[in-house]
């Protein structure tokens, strides 16, 4: 059944997995509160009964249920990997200079940097990443977007692709996005040409995944960087740690917090619905479903995502059993 599932014993849980997933597919699918993001008007058009989880297991076993293979814009989760190719091609320390670590305890858009340092506080809210995103390199907007789609690739095992419209609705509206960066630009953090950072940020955050992309992508992450259906190394293993790191005390913005202490793995959230979540070296988990709650989390998705810890043991600092996970 499936609550006897032990992750240490990946090889016999294929089973329990799907059914734990269906159980909760059903469980879930009448949950319907949440609104659709509405603030990028593209995104209004989704249709909101759309439900799918799928988990990717580090040895390549996937598991899934619902609408897996719909598309939709990554949005915010693509701040992970974005920070991930910042990181290699600079280094840490550099990096930390540009974006600190801190989580905010504010919505993922504050318009907000450290009052010391002028830094944005992580790289996993808004301003964060238009900062991360600039410091992309390449020799012009063309070269910096090919490289993020071929990171993107890396991490999914097929071509990337940008939703042409909803990247044209944000980049028409994000009046908000834009503000931030003018602040970053008038602290010196980043570099003067704001509107090509933007242009990426915006088409980083349109590029289009399904749930199954999620999970494979949130299993190359677990697996050291190297993702376990196709084998190929997506991003260098030794910025892993910084990665996860703040995906585990930003990831949900101002709800990073109740999440460690429920869920208790890193994730990352996005408007579009998605939630992908990270169980190191075992396994990665996407989970699709358009209506957000107030902080911009999808509303099933956190459900979704809470069961799963505790069925499955998955919280990282667990230490009890089956049986006395319950209380
Ligand atoms: N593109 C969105 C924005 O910048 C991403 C936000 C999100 O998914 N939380 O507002």
């Amino acid at each position: 059944m499936a609550n006897q599932t032990h992750l240490g014993d990946l090889e016999v849980v294929s089973s329990p997995f799907l059914t734990v997933l269906n159980d909760l597919y059903s469980k879930y699918k009448t949950l319907n509160e949440g609104t659709l993001a509405n603030y990028i008007p593209e995104l209004t058009k989704v249709n909101p009964e759309l439900f799918s989880i799928c988990l990717v297991t580090v040895d390549g076993h996937t598991h899934e249920v619902g609408d897996y293979q719909q598309l939709f814009t990554i949005q915010s989760i693509s701040k992970v990997f974005t920070y991930g190719l910042a990181l290699e091609d600079h280094g840490r320390d550099y990096i930390l200079t540009r974006v600190g670590v801190e989580p905010t305890g504010d919505a993922f858009n504050a318009i907000m940097l450290d009052e010391q340092s002028k830094r944005p506080y992580n790289p996993m809210v808004n301003a964060g990443a238009i900062a991360t995103t600039s410091l992309i390199k390449g020799s012009g907007p063309t070269e910096r977007l090919n490289r993020v789609l071929e990171m993107f690739q890396r991490y999914t095992g097929h071509d990337a692709f940008v939703d042409i419209s909803v990247f044209t609705s944000e980049r028409s509206t994000g009046h908000r996005n834009r503000a931030m960066a003018h602040l970053m630009l008038n602290f010196g953090m980043i570099d003067k040409n704001i509107e090509e950072a933007l242009d990426l940020y915006f088409q980083q955050c349109a590029v289009m995944v399904n749930c199954q992309d999620l999970a494979v992508m949130a299993a190359t992450l677990a697996n050291k960087g190297t993702n376990p259906i196709t084998g190929e190394q997506a991003v260098d293993s030794r910025y892993i740690k910084d990665i996860l790191s703040v995906m585990y005390t930003c990831g949900m913005y101002n709800f990073a917090g109740e999440w460690a202490y429920t869920v208790g793995i890193p994730a990352k959230s996005g408007v579009c619905g998605g939630i992908m979540a990270v169980v190191p070296h075992k396994m990665g988990i996407g989970v699709f479903s358009p209506l957000l709650d107030v902080r911009g989390n999808s509303v099933r998705g956190v459900k979704v995502c809470e069961e799963l810890s505790q069925q499955l043991g998955l919280h990282l600092f667990e230490c009890s059993t089956n049986e006395s996970r319950s209380g």
